[in-house]
């Protein structure tokens, strides 16, 4: 539920206002708290810029990476909850860490501090991958058992690894907080009480975030350099696509399906990327 902020001027001009001078006063001040509220949200957002060294952006962050960490930290289990925990099968728990862990540890992700960790889910029907920010990288059974390949498990990882490096999420919060008239800071650092009560739905909110198409087309970009110089060959982000566009005939369409620009837009973009990245061709020898 969105919160009041006391910049609600308009309900008091309209009743109250001519009929008690005390409450014009009061809805004045109101007013003037509201302003100033608003006008500390808009400066705080404004003055929250950082560079990002991967991406190449400045970017409006209002929270430390440390709490960014912390926050997926504390909303994983919940993320785990809902696909049905992670999944008994070891092995292929183990080859999902082993490819996020190489194309962290092999591209220009290693450059950053996140701390990944990557996550095969028990969901046997939802066709879905997504990341919280920090680094917790999920993937469904239900996606995972449709790959063919293991540079499509790359594809896959390395647009959630885009995700976490561009601090998608972050940036979401911050405008979100801009949009609410506070600061992310202030709200983390408020600690107890009401401070809980705005945790626990900042917490729902980044489990339900959708990323806009910019995002997305950003992560799929990130996605294919880091699966390069990890030496996966990128076009198996192409496959990723076609299985996807298969998925989506079938069922509700979730995170990867629906709030993913539509697949053309999405394939030409991959090439460009794959074009820019090996203007003679790719090498060969990528893993495939
Ligand atoms: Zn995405």
């Amino acid at each position: 539920m969105p919160r009041r902020t006391g910049f609600d001027s308009r309900r008091y001009r309209g009743r109250s206002l001519r009929a008690r001078p005390q409450a014009r006063g009061a809805a004045k001040s109101r007013l003037v708290m509201g302003l100033l509220f608003a006008g500390i949200a808009f400066m705080s957002y404004q003055c929250s810029s950082e560079y990002n060294p991967v991406t190449g952006e400045e970017q409006h962050i209002s929270i430390t990476a440390e709490q960014e960490i912390a926050l997926g930290l504390q909303a994983a289990p919940e993320m785990m909850a809902q696909h049905g925990g992670e999944h008994p099968d070891r092995s292929a728990q183990a080859m999902v860490d082993r490819v996020g862990q190489r194309l962290v540890q092999q591209s220009r992700a290693s450059e950053t501090n996140w701390k990944f960790d990557f996550h095969l889910l028990r969901d046997p029907q939802t066709v879905n991958a997504f990341a919280l920010p920090g680094g917790q990288v999920f993937i469904t059974a239900a996606l995972f058992t449709r790959l063919n390949t293991e540079g499509e498990l790359a594809g896959v990882l390395g647009h959630e690894i885009g995700h976490v490096v561009a601090r998608h999420s972050a940036q979401r919060m911050a405008k979100q907080a801009l949009t609410q008239g506070i600061t992310g800071a202030v709200l983390i650092a408020a600690g107890g009480g009401d401070g809980e009560a705005q945790m626990a739905q900042m917490i729902g909110n980044m489990i339900n975030m959708k990323y806009g198409r910019e995002d997305e087309l950003e992560s799929d970009q990130l996605g294919v350099m880091f699966m390069a110089q990890a030496g996966y060959d990128p076009h198996a982000l192409l496959g990723v696509m076609e299985i996807l566009d298969e998925a989506a005939g079938e069922q509700a369409p979730p995170e990867w399906l629906s709030t993913h620009p539509s697949n053309d837009n999405r394939l030409q973009t991959i090439q460009r990327e794959i074009d820019l990245l090996f203007p003679e061709g790719i090498p060969a020898g990528l893993q495939k």
